[in-house]
């Protein structure tokens, strides 16, 4: 969703162009992530190098965006005083005049939950053209307080964009070229914004010509109703890949979480799915030492990855965050918590691994993306978000093809054309 902002903010700043280099830059905007302290403290560090740059260009302006803004607003002043300007994610359609504010001398922050939705106010999208991928944010906030997640606090109540605005951005990234859409929301399965939900939505957007493929991230398994897990198996646009987070498979840590649901409720949701579209490639979410987790509860984590089969997984250790009921808790234990996340990780590792090494000598198909290291080389991505290199394919970016899988790699397949 942050790479999603960027590209929204730098199209509200009129007048700039976007470098590569923060040499060369009269604004610096840092986009920001508060979900775990290691990403919201490596924020001050990098506002620490810009130190040098803003003696040497007076001129340059930096900024802070995002959910450290949201979070820590007032600190970010205080412990860096060269930031300029600090802006919520709620709040970033006000960047032109806040940019006109600091043009004048003056700092600019803006932190609070304004009234008004922000993508109401921004202008339009522009029509230049763009890579045959993009996001697409339909959804944001939280309303179910998991006892360890700072987004209901960052980022809001839940809040659903307008079917008919989800479409006209659509149709307007379709005339520019992108053929896959990834529909976004912390939680974009409560999406309400269409009378038949988030599957009412996907059909929609799977009636636009020219639209290849539709994903979406990230899911609850609360939300994963009737009619969108009958989508996976019956709208041909629907990719056949699924995040849905877990966080643990034991219940006394997912009551202690306050996620409402039960290892064994998730189970039968991904069974569901799995009897809608057998090839579906599954995703997750996992933390290892949640305050009070026992070695037995960690087993439970362990049992129910070996009884899902994750394509491939994100996992993390607990990370305590300020204002939220488990920071409370008493701390877990560094160590103990690192042991976890190596052998919870290495068993992920290998049912990536095993999920990659059979997709050998099969068919997909690949939107490519980009061109590869070697000459003659393009990577693109399979319908189950595998990255694949192809050699000699004869393809161009944002070209559609079949190709046969030859070779499994660490992260990403070898396919020939067909
Ligand atoms: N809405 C999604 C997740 C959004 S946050 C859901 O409910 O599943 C993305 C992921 O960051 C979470 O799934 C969780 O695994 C991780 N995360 C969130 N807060 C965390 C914390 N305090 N410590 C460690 N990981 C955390
Ligand atoms: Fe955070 Fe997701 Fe829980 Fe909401 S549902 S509080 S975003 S982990």
């Amino acid at each position: 969703m942050n790479v999603y902002d960027s590209e929204r903010m730098a199209e509200t700043l009129v007048g700039y162009e976007q470098t590569d280099s923060p040499d060369d830059a009269d604004m610096i905007l840092l986009n920001t992530c508060h979900i775990r302290e290691k990403a919201a403290e490596k924020i001050y560090s990098e506002l620490g190098r810009y130190r040098p740059l803003k003696d040497a260009n007076p001129d340059l302006k930096i900024g802070v965006a995002g959910c450290v803004a949201q979070a820590e607003g007032e600190e970010i002043v205080r412990r860096q005083p060269l930031v300029d300007l600090v802006v919520g994610p709620q709040s970033y359609h006000r960047l032109p005049e806040m940019e006109t504010k600091i043009q004048s001398g003056a700092r600019a922050l803006d932190f609070e939950f304004p009234e008004e939705d922000k993508f109401e106010h921004l202008a339009k999208r522009p029509k230049a053209k763009r890579g045959p991928t993009a996001f697409l944010t339909v959804q944001e906030g939280c309303d179910k307080f998991c006892a360890f997640c700072v987004v209901p606090y960052t980022r809001g109540a839940e809040l659903s964009r307008s079917a008919a605005q989800v479409m006209d951005e659509a149709r307007n990234l379709v005339e520019r070229g992108v053929r896959e859409i990834t529909l976004l929301g912390q939680n974009v399965n409560a999406y309400n914004g269409h009378p038949s939900g988030l599957a009412g939505m996907i059909w929609d957007l799977a009636a636009i010509d020219g639209l290849d493929r539709i994903r979406f991230t990230t899911s609850h398994p609360n939300d994963m109703d009737d009619a969108l897990i009958e989508a996976h198996g019956s709208c041909e646009k629907l990719m056949p890949y699924l995040h849905l987070p877990v966080q643990s498979g034991s219940d006394r840590i997912l009551k202690a979480m306050n996620r409402k649901h039960t290892a064994e409720s998730y189970v039968r949701v991904i069974e569901r799915l799995r009897t809608a579209r057998p090839d579906l490639l599954l995703s997750g979410d996992f933390i290892v030492g949640f305050p009070g987790e026992t070695d037995e509860d960690f087993e439970d984590t362990l049992a129910l990855v070996r009884e899902v089969g994750y394509g491939q997984a994100y996992s993390f250790k607990y990370s305590a965050r300020p204002g939220t009921p488990a920071a409370e808790k008493p701390n877990f234990p560094a160590d103990l918590a690192s042991e976890r996340l190596q052998r919870l990780q290495a068993l992920l590792g290998e049912q990536q691994r095993a999920t990659q090494d059979a997709m050998v000598g099969r068919e997909v198909s690949v939107l490519f993306e980009k061109p590869g290291r070697q000459d003659g080389q393009m990577v693109g991505k399979s319908e189950y978000l595998h990255a694949v290199h192809v050699a000699d394919s004869g393809a161009e970016i944002g070209d559609l093809r079949p190709v046969r899988i030859v070779e499994s790699g660490t992260n990403s397949l070898r396919g020939k054309p067909i």
